[in-house]
């Protein structure tokens, strides 16, 4: 039998939290692992409703843990992730599934967590320290801790940033990969870039190769090239029920390319 045991406070819930105990986000891939008999016994589940708030404030934007796909879709300041979370399952796991939930997400799901990755979001833990950098987050996430909220930038110009998700079945299948790419520039010139690939590995990762390619240069064919060729490098994307790692690394590059493009395009 499974108990849950409800909280008002993360910080309750937190010291409530042990080995055999399950923190309860949406639901939407705990429930199945309950339904499945496999997974804990005691699940955690906290009523604070200031885990559904988005704040602006400065250059930031804060998302509550509990913060769920159709709450992004429905605001305004979060237009620029509307073409992440559109693609997450389908309008009822958008309903429930949220933006904590997804940086747990095992391979292939972790979609929103990709974006989170190229836009250099930070991670706010439940107790104690500060707001840490979520690939630091998603290198060690089984010792993570309960996550209060992500804090993403709030962007200057949209059109430096770009989401390509590529799955067998449109529009809501799972991802054979997803690719995010963040791209500031000055004068022209790319400044910062970051791009993150989801379901080429254990948790979204850097695509660094790819990264090195395109700092300081102009958005033209010739550095989406180079991008392209160095797409996969340093990776190791597995082979599972939906592709083989031969072909995430035939295709990685050559969407890259096809994002990038039209990136370039507006
Ligand atoms: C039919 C279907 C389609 C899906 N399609 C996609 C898809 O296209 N793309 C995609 O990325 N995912 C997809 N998913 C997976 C899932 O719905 C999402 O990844 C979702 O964001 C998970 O969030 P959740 O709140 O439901 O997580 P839950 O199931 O509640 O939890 C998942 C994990 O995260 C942990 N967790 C949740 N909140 C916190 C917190 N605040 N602090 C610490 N740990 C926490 C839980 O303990 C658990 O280990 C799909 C799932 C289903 C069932």
């Amino acid at each position: 039998m499974t108990a849950v045991e409800t909280y008002t406070t993360l910080a309750d819930a937190a010291r409530a939290m042990s080995r055999d105990a399950t923190y309860l986000g949406g639901g939407t891939l705990v429930m199945r692992e309950v339904n499945e008999g496999v997974g804990t016994q005691r699940l955690v589940r906290v009523t604070d409703p200031a885990l559904r708030e988005i704040r602006g404030s400065g250059d930031t934007v804060r998302l509550g843990a509990g913060v769920t796909m159709a709450d992004v879709l429905n605001h305004r300041d979060l237009a620029f992730l509307h073409p992440v979370a559109r693609l997450i399952g389908g309008p009822q796991v958008r309903n429930m599934a949220t933006v904590a939930g997804n940086l747990f997400a095992a391979h292939p799901y972790g979609d929103f967590a990709t974006a989170l990755l190229a836009l250099g979001a930070r991670v706010v833990p439940a107790v104690q320290g500060s707001a840490r950098d979520i690939e630091e987050l998603l290198r060690d996430r089984d010792r993570a801790g309960l996550i209060a909220a992500v804090e993403v930038p709030r962007l200057r110009d949209a059109r430096a940033f770009g989401f390509r998700k590529v799955s067998r079945v449109k529009p809501k299948g799972v991802s054979v990969l997803s690719i995010a790419v963040h791209l500031p520039r000055e004068s022209g010139r790319i400044r910062g870039a970051r791009v993150a690939f989801g379901a080429m590995g254990p948790t979204p990762l850097r695509a660094t190769g790819a990264e090195r390619a395109l700092e300081g240069q102009m958005l033209d064919t010739t550095v989406f090239d180079r991008a392209a060729a160095a797409a996969t490098e340093g990776l190791a994307p597995p082979t599972d029920e939906i592709a083989t790692e031969w072909y995430r690394r035939e295709v990685a590059g050559v969407h890259l390319r096809r994002l990038l493009s039209e990136m370039e395009r507006g």
